[in-house]
């Protein structure tokens, strides 16, 4: 019997079934420009308007704050340029993030130190994670942003975003969270977190690919990204994606609302698979055991390569990622790993299992299974494995 194990849900989820009927119509029949006048339009604009109620619901946001984008990227973007752009009428040019962001918020950053931005990176420690104290010391007054993820997207680790929103609020800075990983894992409420931004992205929960939101508190204007016609209160560009955004709405609802059931089990899995392949000789967890998304495995074993290991496992029907799916094809190492002080080498041997409520227990005792044995072929034949056990003798 052929086994399929999916466990890349950090990368992309598989469409809900609910969701997709709920998009149905939308795909189909009611397929009206959501700003056009007559009635046939009219449902569209209902539906719209529905899963904006059920986007903010799930954050603790009100409707009118929720502003619907292509998808995480896009909203990373808006909310990191637009804020740039405006406080510069401040008079302020410094922005605070960290080092271990997905790249869609590193490279927009990059974007905006050639044009003349300072941008300071905080470390995030051996654990993955920010520290308060210095995120606080490295505020001034040309300071107009800090964006600092919510969890990441490789380790898992889930930032003190609470406490980061209290800082940023009392000194007068607009705080943006990239929150694309822990929407729909992590219960998340931007009142009384302080957060003024916020990035999700429809397909990491369930949801269609290609649609995202940018919540942007009431008050907070960051520029326009997308200009053209007036969809958005004017501030977003581009005719609705309708089934999308019925999509993305009918998602969070679920997500938000099995919640709890769904990240008990997937604690399970992910502290079994963790507890199992730390018997294997030089492994390591990579990122705080207990600040972390309750699906996300993320460790490293020495003298392995990572793009092989996944190679392996994929002949046994496993799909799992070695760091984030946008860097293969680079040779570098994860810049999440290396940000967590990791070595080159041991970074290379890096494997991530992201688990949905797909996943089973049989799921976790397969892996266990397979894993070793895979281990011990590929140091098998590999000259660091070598070494490192002739290093080892020699101390
Ligand atoms: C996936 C992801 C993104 C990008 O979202 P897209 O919808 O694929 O553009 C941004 N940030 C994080 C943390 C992610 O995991």
């Amino acid at each position: 019997m052929d086994r399929f194990i999916y466990a890349d849900n950090s990368a992309t989820t598989k469409l809900d079934g609910d969701v997709l009927n709920a998009m149905m119509p939308y795909l189909t029949t009611e397929y009206g420009n959501a700003s056009s006048l007559y009635s046939f339009a009219s449902q569209s604009k209902i539906a719209i308007e529905n899963a904006r109620e059920q986007v903010a619901k799930a954050i603790g946001a009100l409707p009118r704050e929720i502003y619907f984008t292509a998808g995480g990227s896009e909203s990373d973007n808006w909310a990191i340029k637009g804020i740039a752009k405006r406080m510069l009428k401040d008079g302020k040019n410094h922005i605070i993030s960290t080092k271990f962001e997905h790249h869609a918020v590193l490279h927009t950053l990059d974007a905006l130190k050639k044009e003349g931005f300072e941008i300071t990176l905080l470390d995030v420690h051996s654990d993955g994670i920010v520290r308060v104290d210095e995120l606080k010391a490295a505020i001034k007054d040309t300071t107009g942003l800090v964006t600092v993820m919510y969890a990441n997207n490789e380790i898992g680790t889930i930032q003190p975003v609470a406490e980061i929103g209290k800082v940023c609020r009392e000194a007068g800075v607009v705080f943006h969270t990239d929150a694309v990983q822990a929407v729909g894992n992590v219960a998340i409420d931007v009142e009384t977190q302080c957060i003024d931004m916020l990035s999700m992205s429809g397909h990491k929960f369930h949801g269609p690919k290609g649609i995202g939101a940018l919540y942007i508190r009431r008050g907070v204007l960051p520029a326009n990204l997308i200009d053209g016609g007036a969809q958005e209160k004017g501030r977003r560009a581009g005719t609705e994606n309708t089934a999308g955004i019925v999509g993305i709405g009918a998602a969070i609802e679920k997500a938000v609302a099995t919640m709890d059931a769904r990240n008990e089990k997937s604690k399970q899995i992910r502290d079994y698979i963790m507890n199992e392949c730390l018997k294997i000789e030089r492994s390591r967890v990579n990122g705080d055991r207990v600040n972390r998304l309750p699906g996300n495995v993320n460790m490293c074993f020495e003298g392995v390569e990572g793009e092989s290991l996944l190679l392996m496992l994929d002949a046994k029907g496993i799909c799992a990622s070695s760091g984030s799916a946008c860097t293969s094809g680079s040779l570098d190492p994860s810049h999440v790993l290396l940000s967590i002080g990791l070595k080159h080498e041991v970074a290379h041997g890096s494997l991530r299992l992201s688990f949905s409520d797909e996943n089973t227990m049989e799921d976790a005792e397969y892996i266990c299974s397979v894993l070793p044995p895979i281990i011990d072929r590929l140091r098998a034949m590999s000259p660091l494995w070598d070494r490192i056990m002739a290093e080892e003798k020699e101390n």
